[in-house]
């Protein structure tokens, strides 16, 4: 077997990015790496083990690539959060803040059982918004959403506690 690919090593760091000051993390490097992307769903799926998952939700646009893999290594469906504005069937929106700006999920309800787990995935948390309007969506649809994973958890910028106290256990391959 190879040895295992240092995942951290693989995210690029590009500063000033998406303004003047700020560190993004970019993680097109982790993905385009074969076995740093399968060492990166591995991990994911080490996280969810022992979870009850009946489906797994992933958050436009990265989200999508993380979470349809480990949604397929689970052997479960795979249900998109989208950007506002895509999807070509009555949808439940939640708007939420950005650092600048804000910004609007949506999912079709009807892809939604009441009352199933829905495990949310996303490549990154930084203060939590995005994952915490996500978890929103799904259980206003019926859905009960205990669980999310990330790729990446900036710790610094308090993710995790905002989605401990909506009744979220979130987990990160890497901080
Ligand atoms: P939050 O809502 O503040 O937790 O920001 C997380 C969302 O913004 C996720 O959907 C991420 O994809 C995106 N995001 C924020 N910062 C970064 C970054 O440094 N790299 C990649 N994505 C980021």
């Amino acid at each position: 077997t190879p040895p295992l690919p240092d995942l951290k090593a693989l995210v690029r760091t590009v500063p000033d990015f998406p303004a003047s000051g700020i560190l993004f993390r970019d993680v097109t490097t982790l993905m385009a790496d074969g076995a740093g992307l399968a060492g990166a769903i591995d991990a994911l799926a080490d996280l969810a083990a022992g979870l009850h998952v009946d489906a797994v939700a992933g958050i436009e646009a990265r989200g999508f690539i993380f979470g349809a893999a480990l949604a397929q290594k689970l052997g479960t469906g795979f249900v998109p959060l989208r950007k506002a504005g895509k999807l070509p069937v009555p949808t439940m929106g939640e708007d939420y803040a950005l650092e600048y700006g804000e910004a609007r999920l949506e999912l079709d309800p009807a892809i939604i059982r009441t009352g199933h787990s829905v495990l949310l995935v996303d490549d990154l948390l930084a203060t939590g918004g995005t994952a915490l309007a996500g978890a929103q969506l799904l259980r206003r649809a019926g859905a009960q959403c205990t669980h999310a994973m990330f790729v990446i958890d900036l710790p610094d910028l308090g993710g995790m506690a905002a989605l401990h106290e909506q009744g979220i256990e979130g987990r990160a391959v890497m901080a």
